[in-house]
């Protein structure tokens, strides 16, 4: 178990770190996720002992580790740009961080081949042992500097946007390729990335970062599903975000009933593009008209205009489009299956 307790960091009068405050669970995969600035590299420096905080603790195992330095962590890293050795191999790039232990600490020469040897498979590389950095692809070498960090055993393997630099195929190859060989090996990972499809996909739990602060920590599906700020909202894909006026419990947006609200007066309503149901035109619903129709692959995007010039924009399946026959300048109809209010505008 890995505990951040009120961890606070400044660079000069600049709060990279706000204290923040997190738990991450043994065998656990934990994505940082944040735009950039957010401060997700410099909780991941502080958690490997590069970095010390200004206040507050970090405990690693149930035993305080603040002041311990990275070697005395046992964690491994892999950074988005790992400068692997360029005048090793890719062997001696993997066996280095043995290879340099003293005394009783190191293993003899023949461990360590194996050691490399199985590491290289591991990673699926095993014809390269000889090779040079130099001579490999780029999701090649990331995977070297993997089995790098992999082969001091750490207790915490910890990752600064690993596959950042690759091309959109080899990333999410890679990508799912971390989440299976972390269920192998039962490693208790944290990787920092601003890709929310990354987070979602590969992680156990993601912690939302904004302005050295968390603002969501959980599962994949939580942070999607039940946002708990519009910082999340808008950070984690698609969403309409709409002055609305709450009275009597009822939101409503342009004569159109979202949801229930807890505070009289004005807020904003947040609402999915997927959540956003186009329905043929019906007395008893609130009217809308189509102004724009798009179709991207399966999906298809279109903006209906309420009575008061609100605009919510809807996703819905072809299908779907097809049935209703929807074009633009169509009259229909619009139903809310899910919105979430925030008091205040403006947010
Ligand atoms: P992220 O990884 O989320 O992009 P960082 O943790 O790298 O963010 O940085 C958070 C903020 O702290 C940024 O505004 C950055 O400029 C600042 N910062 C980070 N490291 C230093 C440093 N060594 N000196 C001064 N400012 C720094
Ligand atoms: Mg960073």
């Amino acid at each position: 178990m890995i505990e951040v307790e009120a961890v606070s960091k400044h660079f000069g009068d600049f709060a990279a770190l706000d204290r923040v405050s997190l738990c991450i669970d043994q065998g656990k995969l934990v994505a940082l996720l944040g735009p950039s600035g957010s401060g997700k590299t410099t909780l991941l420096r502080i958690l490997a002992g590069l970095e010390q905080p200004d206040s507050g603790r970090v405990r690693l195992g149930g035993v305080d580790a603040t002041g311990l330095g990275t070697r005395d962590r046992r964690v491994g890293f892999v950074f988005q740009h790992y400068a692997l050795f360029r005048h090793m191999s890719v062997a001696e790039n993997i066996a280095f961080g043995l290879k340099v232990r003293k005394g009783p600490q190191r293993p003899g020469n023949a461990e360590i081949e194996a050691k490399v040897h199985t590491l290289l498979n591991l990673v699926q590389l095993g014809g390269l042992a000889g090779r040079y950095p130099s001579q490999l692809s780029g999701g090649q070498r990331q995977r070297v500097a993997l089995a790098r960090a992999l082969a001091v055993e750490p207790r915490l393997l910890l990752l600064d946007e690993p596959f950042g630099a690759l091309d959109a195929q080899v990333r999410k190859d890679l990508r799912r390729w971390l989440r299976r060989l972390h269920d192998e090996m039962g490693l208790t990972g944290v990787f920092v990335t601003h890709d929310q499809e990354e987070a979602l996909e590969v992680a156990d739990e993601v912690v939302v970062m904004n302005k050295g602060r968390i603002e969501q920590i959980g599962t994949p599906s939580e942070i999607y599903d039940s946002p708990a700020t519009p910082f999340v909202y808008r950070f984690l894909g698609n969403v309409n975000a709409v002055p609305c006026a709450v009275s009597g419990g009822s939101a409503q947006v342009g004569g159109l009933h979202i949801g229930g609200g807890s505070v009289d007066g004005v807020g904003t309503a947040f609402v999915r593009p997927h959540d956003v149901e186009i329905l043929e035109l019906s007395p008893d619903l609130p009217q809308a008209v189509i102004r724009l129709v798009t179709v991207m692959g399966p999906l298809v995007r279109a903006e209906a205009v309420l009575p008061d010039g609100t605009v919510l924009e809807a996703e819905l399946t072809r299908d779907q489009k097809d049935k209703l026959d929807l074009r633009r300048g169509q009259e229909v109809s619009l139903f809310l299956r899910k919105a979430k209010i925030f008091v205040g505008t403006g947010i």
